[in-house]
């Protein structure tokens, strides 16, 4: 399978070695140097994706969540081509700013209060500042296998090696890039996810300490796990006793598990909520927002700014996709497709006799090999990684993306996925699976 991998791309593996030189890892974000090199990518339009060797790809990669409405989404294009007729950035206030505030409120109602910024990464950041000022309190709880983009605070214990984490259920911060002050291990306290006695012990043990609880709701970064019954909701009652804040990291999971995202989903109200990826179609947006008391503190002494933030293409386009493209009714006929899809390949795998777990919610799903059952980071890190390798190169030789190319990433479909693109990626699936 690598063999035809090689053969199929030439001119990719030469324009990596090139960029190489002067790109550190030939890419620009360190998740894109999948082995055994990357393709290169031509054009992407609808739901596919053509790479500069000429390959033709059903996409559901998704630029790792974004483009939830495919690519060039024409009714997208145009409201930002005409968007930028009227100027790109202005870093002056405008009325679009609050409208698209006003539409993410009507799918999250606690949204009091809202900003924008450009990045996943950043809205985490800013949702973190905010509840240390409100709290006036300086730890943070996170999950094993969380991850919240690329700031200081919370690069730590994403995908750490079990064997030096220390004990399941009490793990330890393990740091995951060298430059991160290593002072700052004092302020990240590590629990594993659905777990609640854990997460119990963790805020004895820091008293009086942690200022914010920041979690996916539904894991989408160490593959797709659901939280346990119940447990959102103990959660959201030990937060609210300890003065903890609560913030739900809804990147991934927002718009792709419900209209009213994923606290909607499963009926728990955070503090403050971040969302991102799908909320701009492929443009570069996020926004943090939720308990107005909370909030304020940005008028009064906490931080936020950012020239980029609420530019006015990113913005018209979240206007256009959370006004316009990603309706309740067109959110609930995908979903419905991906139900569908999901399903038929767990029948498939299980047919095939594959040792897997296939878990999807939404418009999102992931398959772990080897592996039968995930609650939390340390269950998926016991899944079979080579197989997944396998099984992922042979579906691109199918001409399809699975997902992003790392075992821990997540199949995302696409409004733009046709019914023809269904059946071709099943199609290419069974062939796949029979062979693993
Ligand atoms: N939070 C979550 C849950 C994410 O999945 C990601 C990115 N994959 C981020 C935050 C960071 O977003 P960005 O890459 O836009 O900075």
């Amino acid at each position: 399978f690598l063999q035809n991998y090689y053969d199929a791309h030439p001119k990719s593996l030469a324009m990596y070695e090139k960029a190489k030189e002067i790109l550190p890892l030939g890419v620009t974000s360190n998740i894109r140097a999948n082995k055994p090199f990357p393709f290169f990518v031509e054009k992407a339009g609808g739901s596919k994706v053509w790479d500069i060797d000429g390959n033709e790809y059903i996409d559901c990669q998704c630029s790792f969540g974004p483009t939830m409405i495919g690519h060039n989404h024409p009714v997208l294009s145009k409201a930002v081509i005409e968007q930028i007729g009227k100027g790109v950035d202005y870093a002056i206030p405008y009325e679009n700013e609050r409208v698209v505030a006003e539409l993410l409120r009507e799918r999250y109602p606690f949204m009091d209060m809202v900003r924008f910024s450009c990045s996943g990464t950043e809205g985490t950041m800013h949702a973190l500042r905010v509840a240390r000022a409100y709290t006036a309190k300086d730890k943070i709880i996170k999950l094993e296998g969380g991850f919240h983009g690329a700031h200081d605070s919370v690069l730590w214990s994403i995908h750490p090696d079990v064997a030096q984490a220390g004990p399941a259920d009490a793990p330890t911060s393990v740091c995951m890039s060298a430059g991160v002050p290593s002072c700052l291990a004092d302020t990240v306290i590590t629990v594993p996810f659905n777990d609640i006695e854990a997460l119990e012990r963790a805020i004895a043990a820091n008293k009086g300490q942690i200022a914010a609880f920041i979690l996916e709701p539904i894991m989408a970064n160490s593959t797709v796990i659901l939280p346990k019954e119940n447990y959102l909701d103990k959660v959201r009652a030990i937060t609210t006793r300890e003065n903890i804040v609560l913030i739900f990291d809804e990147v991934i999971c927002g718009a792709r598990v419900s209209y009213h995202g994923a606290a909607g989903k499963v009926g728990v109200t955070p503090d403050l909520v971040v969302v991102s990826k799908a909320i701009g179609g492929g443009y570069p947006i996020s926004a943090f927002g939720g308990k107005r008391e909370i909030m304020q503190h940005i008028e009064v002494d906490t931080e936020h700014c950012g020239t980029f933030g609420g530019n006015p293409l990113s913005i018209c386009a979240a206007k256009t996709v959370l006004g316009k493209i990603l309706t309740k009714e067109a959110t609930e006929s995908l979903i419905k497709k991906a139900d569908k899809t999901f399903e038929e390949m767990k029948g498939m795998l299980k047919k095939a006799g594959v040792t897997s777990r296939l878990k999807h919610i939404g418009a999102m799903g992931s398959i772990n090999f080897g592996i039968t059952e995930v609650n939390n980071y340390r269950d998926m890190a016991k899944q079979d990684s080579d197989m997944w390798f396998k099984f992922y190169i042979s579906m691109l030789n199918r001409g399809v993306i699975m997902q992003g190319g790392d075992a821990t990433e997540t199949i995302f479909f696409s409004l733009q996925h046709t019914d023809e693109d269904f059946e071709k990626i099943l199609t290419a699936f069974k062939a796949t699976v029979e062979t693993l």
